[in-house]
């Protein structure tokens, strides 16, 4: 049964020494509850709380952290449904190559990857792993194309192999990275634990059934290892939407530590259609990793922009930081703009401005990343509050203009900007965004 906070923080050293990154023992307490932190953050919780809070404390899908620096984590999601809370970690994409690809090709791709950057509301989205099929049965093939693609990329590797061989040569050639070895089977289990351990990386794990992948899961954990990604075999859309959902839900409404990891989909799929199918599944029904057997810039863009709304915090607006942005290269006599901190009005305005082919000043004061009219509605931006921010950031000392061009929504704040900012002119811009490079080519130039 799971403890609550209270009971959870007898059992703790009552210190409050703040190590475990919370302010006391009670919050850190209220974290392990809500599923949101791990006991192994406290360094000085005894044994006896180790062993009460051990299985209550972890998050219902073990964390799963690949990569050099373990920055690409997996899992730890505690809700099925984005609106109960939110989902944490989203969906790993990767890209496949074979072993038996041309030379060239590998080479082309590899150089793609590493040099895709997807910019959206302010993040850098780039293909999160390279997964190396071994096609050719050739162990030192296999082994140095991961090496290789990792040095060349510098993400963590998806080993995928059936041979032993190939595997633990692959493993010890990219030993450092945080990798995934693909796939321990109940035939070869033991073996692929000990390389994984030896090795430092993660271990995918398949059987035919959720029964037997449940078994062997709770076998190997027994064995003292823990970090394994679930690899179901499945055979169609449905079937793997329906194992990903039954897993999910088993880990979180049944507390079924045997399922509770997250999962890989290695896509088999051929048509691009097929494919961006098969990854919408994984992406907003629990797709821990979700490898693409193709590198196709324009899907990737459109899978990482729904994974960026699926996996953002519903009830945390994205926003950006307020202050004084310069668009452009703007001079001290540059025209001055000011919008909210809402990250989508931001960056549609700035792209606009940029757009028009002027340099400009953006003043994006602290909105709390509400779009105009409803940090308007809410009071967060008035002209009294956006002329203290002005001041507080010191407007006046980075440029000269004095005229400020306010969003054409909130044209009834003019008003009072123009008392709050004695010395400026407010100008009421457009409306919409889209009608800024008209209004610019109008008005300023
Ligand atoms: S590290 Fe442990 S003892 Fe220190 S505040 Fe956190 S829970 Fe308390």
């Amino acid at each position: 049964m799971a403890l609550t906070g209270l009971q959870i923080q007898k059992l703790l050293p009552k210190t409050n020494c703040k190590e475990c990154g919370s302010n006391t023992c009670l919050a850190f307490a209220m974290k392990l509850a809500a599923k949101k932190a791990e006991l192994s953050l406290c360094p000085y919780a005894s044994e006896e709380a180790k062993q009460v809070l051990g299985a209550a404390s972890e998050p219902p899908v073990k964390c799963v952290e690949l990569g050099p620096e373990k920055k690409l984590r997996l899992g730890e999601e505690t809700v099925l449904y984005r609106h109960e809370k939110t989902f944490v970690n989203k969906t790993a994409l990767a890209v496949n190559i074979d072993d038996t690809d041309s030379p060239d090709n590998i080479d082309k791709k590899l150089s793609d990857i590493a040099g895709y950057i997807l910019e959206r509301v302010g993040e850098k989205l780039v293909v999160d792993l390279i997964s190396v099929t071994d096609r050719s049965g050739d162990s030192v093939k296999f082994s140095d194309l991961c090496l290789s693609a990792y040095q060349k990329t510098k993400r963590p590797i998806i080993m995928r192999s059936s041979n032993l061989k190939s595997l633990s040569a692959a493993a010890a050639a990219v030993k450092g990275s945080n990798s995934v070895i693909s796939s321990a089977t109940p035939a070869n289990a033991d073996e692929l634990v000990k390389v994984a351990q030896e090795n430092g990386h993660a271990l995918a794990v398949t059987a035919p059934d959720l029964e037997q992948l449940s078994a062997l899961t709770s076998k190997i954990k027994g064995a003292g290892f823990n970090s394994m990604i679930l690899d179901f075999e499945t055979f169609s859309l449905s079937e793997q939407f329906q194992v990903n959902s039954i897993a999910r839900r088993a880990a979180l409404k049944d507390s079924f530590k045997a399922l509770g990891y997250p999962s890989i989909k290695f896509i088999s799929n051929t048509k691009l259609f097929d494919i961006a199918g098969d990854a919408i599944n994984e992406i907003t029904k629990y797709g821990g990793i979700c490898v693409l057997p193709v590198f196709d810039p324009a899907m990737l863009a459109s899978l990482m922009t729904l994974r960026l709304n699926i996996y953002t915090d519903p009830q945390k607006p994205i926003q950006v930081e307020p202050k004084l942005y310069p668009i452009g290269e703007p001079t001290r006599n540059s025209p001055v703009f000011v919008t909210t901190n809402f990250s989508l009005t931001y960056f549609i305005v700035s792209g606009e401005i940029e757009n028009s082919g002027t340099n400009a000043w953006l003043v994006v004061p602290e909105c709390e990343g509400m779009s105009v009219l409803t940090a308007w509605a809410a009071g967060k931006f008035s002209g009294a509050s956006i002329a203290k921010f002005m001041k507080e950031i010191e407007v006046e000392k980075q440029v000269d203009t004095r005229q400020i061009i306010i969003p054409g929504y909130v044209a009834q704040i003019s008003g009072e900007l123009e008392e709050s900012l004695p010395g400026w002119k407010v100008a009421v811009g457009p409306q919409e965004a889209a009608d800024i490079e008209s209004y610019v080519k109008a008005k300023l130039k």
